[in-house]
Formats: C-alpha cells, structure tokens, sequence
C-alpha cells in the first residue's frame, strides 16, 4: 500500500483547521501528523488546546499532537494553512522557503501575480504559475505556494466559469448573504446579529471583486491576463450558522436562451471529475428547479458540502440572467477547496516529497 502524504496544518485550532482535521480523518492520501497555533495554544497536546465545535467527536489520532508554532520545520510533507490574513504572510512565506508545499485558504498571497487562485474545475492550467514562482521566490526543493479563493468567490466563480466559457459575460452583480462562521470563532457578537442582518463584512466586497477576475483569466506567458468583465459585489452577514448564499445577475456577450443556460450551469464537469480525485463531488454544480431553493439548512451539505446549488435561474429585466447560489463555506469555501488543491497536486505530481 502507498504510504500517506504526511500534512501539517497551521491554524489547526480555529474554525477551518477543526474542518481540515474532520475531513483529513479517513482520507485516502494524506493524514494529519502536525498542528500548529498560536502562542495560546503552542505546547499543549491537541485536546487541551481546542474547544471542539463540530459535530461528532474530535478524531483521536490528533488529540495527542502537540501543537507548534507556525514556524518550520513541522513533522510533515506538506502544510495547510488557516492562519489569518496577516500571520499568514510571513509564517507562509517561511515554510515554502524552507521547501514545503503550502496549499492556503488564507487571504494573503491570493493576488500575488506568480501564485495560483485554484480552483480545480475552473483553472488548474493556472498551475503553471509555479515554474516562475519557484525561481523567482528562491524557494528550496519543494517548495511553493498555492490558493484557494475567499470562500463567497469560490461558488460565484465556480458558477460564471461555465457561462463565462459558453457565452462571454460583460458584467455581474452579486449580493452576497454570508453565514456566522465565515467569521471565525467566536465570530460576530450574539447581540448584534440576533434579529438582524449587518451590511459589512471588511474587504469582502473587494475580494470577490478582484478574485472573480483573477481565476477566470486566463494564463499568458509567466502570468495571469484578468477576465475583462465588471464584478459589482455587496455582501451582508446574516444569521445562517453555515452556508453562504449570493444572488447573482449577470450580462452575457451575445444573446442566450434559457434552455442554455441552465444547460451549461446543469452538465459542467472538469478535470477533478473525470481524474476521479477523492474530494471532487459528482457534480460541482447542482441545479434545482423549486421556486425556494437554494437554501442554507436543506442544500449546504450537498455533494457532502463540495457542490455549489443554483437555482432561482430566471431571465433579468436590468441585466441578462439571474440567479442564487450557495455552497458550504467551511467545505467548498475553506477546507474542503484546499483538501481538493492537494489532492490535484498530488495527482499531476506537483506535491513533491513523495511519501515513501
Ligand atoms: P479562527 O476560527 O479565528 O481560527 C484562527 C486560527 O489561527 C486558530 O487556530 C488560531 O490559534 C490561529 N491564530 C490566531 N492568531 C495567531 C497568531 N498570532 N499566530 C499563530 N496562529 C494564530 O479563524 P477561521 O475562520 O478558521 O479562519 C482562518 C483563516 O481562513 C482566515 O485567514 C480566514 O480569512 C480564512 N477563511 C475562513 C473561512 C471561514 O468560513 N471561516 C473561509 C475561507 C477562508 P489559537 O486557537 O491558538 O488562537
């Protein structure tokens, strides 16, 4: 039997490290075999420095790891990371440096002109970017960097990846309506999101924005060429545990009948499908015909949380075409998006340090 790939996970403590360690517990390639936190937590076994918030019991073979620094070395292949934004930078800065593969959902690299915004169904020919990276970041041996998108971005750009492809859009606006743990733990105060919604969500508006452009571009020469079209985007936090929902308006290049598009948005598969990579889901979009779907309770968990569910599909008396969408943000939008990057990594033998 191939051994696992050995990963690390840094920020394993917080919301998306408990996500990455519940589902890395059965994976097929990869298990967990180091942790790292902050100060708070460094020195102590797993079990004492986390409150676990999941369902289900926290899995046994981390409760006994002792949590580091988010300094290199770690005891491992490769590292994940859930850091926040601004530890992010240095601390994964320093482990490619010191040559591991660092596969990140945090915000700090993510616009980075030599580092990749991956989404495997929409542009894995963005890995590319890694031959320039390597040799222009002197990074050792194995060493790289690799994104995953904000988790709101993540399902709008899986959702005009198809569209965008078939028929050219001009422009889209999107209205994003954002779950409680997309802010971490413990997250937005009871008394201010109770009975009400809150219309800010800091530089979440300028993310979806300007990483829509970034992973619809396309690649040219040792860099990333932005898709062209206008991303309008306002986003509101509302008092959904999980799932983030945004509903999307979008203007086409030519004219498009509605038949098409839900055709297009219906049958879109890509290379993790038909690579049968472990986390791809059947199908990475799921449309749905009732007049009130999608929903955050009923289709969250779809495709065991790694689909996007459209529906509301309608024609647009402003723009062309209408539309919502949800996804899972701790799963497509966190840790299952990065568990995926791996895993095509992994598969187009990019992941380095191969186990053995
Ligand atoms: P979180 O629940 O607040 O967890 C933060 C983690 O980072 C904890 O493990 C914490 O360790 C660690 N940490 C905090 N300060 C640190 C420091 N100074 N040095 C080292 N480690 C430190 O946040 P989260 O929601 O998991 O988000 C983590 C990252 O993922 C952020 O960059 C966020 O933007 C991104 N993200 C989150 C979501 C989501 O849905 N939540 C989706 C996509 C992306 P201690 O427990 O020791 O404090």
């Amino acid at each position: 039997m191939t051994k696992k790939y050995r990963a690390g996970i840094l920020g394993a403590t917080g919301t998306v490290g408990q996500r990455f360690i519940q589902l890395l517990q059965a994976h097929p390639q990869f298990e967990v075999t180091a942790l790292a936190a902050s100060d708070r937590s460094a020195g102590k076994p797993y079990s004492e420095a986390c409150t676990w918030r999941l369902p289900g019991e926290m899995p046994s073979a981390v409760k006994t790891i002792v949590v580091q620094p988010p300094q290199p070395p770690l005891d491992c292949d490769f590292v994940f990371s859930s850091l926040p934004g601004d530890i992010a930078r240095q601390s994964e800065e320093s482990f490619a440096r010191a040559g591991y593969p660092v596969i990140s959902n945090s915000s700090a690299f993510r616009m980075d002109a030599d580092v990749p915004l991956l989404i495997p169904e929409v542009n894995h020919e963005h890995l590319r970017l890694l031959d320039t990276q390597r040799v222009e970041r002197d990074f050792e041996g194995h060493g790289f960097i690799v994104t995953n998108p904000n988790c709101s971005t993540i399902m709008i750009a899986l959702a005009l990846a198809p569209l965008h492809a078939r028929f050219g859009i001009e422009a889209a606006v999107v209205t994003t309506m954002q779950a409680l743990s997309g802010a971490g733990y413990p997250g937005v105060p009871s008394l201010d999101i109770n009975d009400n919604v809150i219309p800010f969500i800091s530089n979440e508006e300028e993310k979806i924005e300007t990483e829509t452009q970034k992973i619809l571009g396309k690649v040219s020469g040792s860099s990333i060429q932005a898709a062209e079209f206008a991303v309008s985007a306002q986003c509101h936090r509302v008092n959904v545990s999980d799932g983030h929902m945004a509903a999307v308006r979008v203007k086409f290049s030519r004219p498009v009948e509605l038949t098409e598009v839900r055709d297009a948005l219906a049958t879109f598969t890509s290379l993790p499908q038909e690579m049968r990579l472990h986390s791809a889901p059947p199908q990475p979009i799921i449309v749905r015909g009732e007049a009130d779907r999608p929903q955050p309770r009923l289709d969250r968990d779809a495709g065991d949380g790694m689909s996007v569910t459209i529906g509301r599909i309608a024609r647009d008396r402003v723009l062309d075409y209408r539309f919502v969408a949800l996804s899972h943000n701790t799963i497509r939008g966190a840790a299952g998006a990065a568990i995926l990057n791996a895993e095509l990594l992994a598969a187009t033998s990019r992941l380095g340090r191969s186990p053995g």
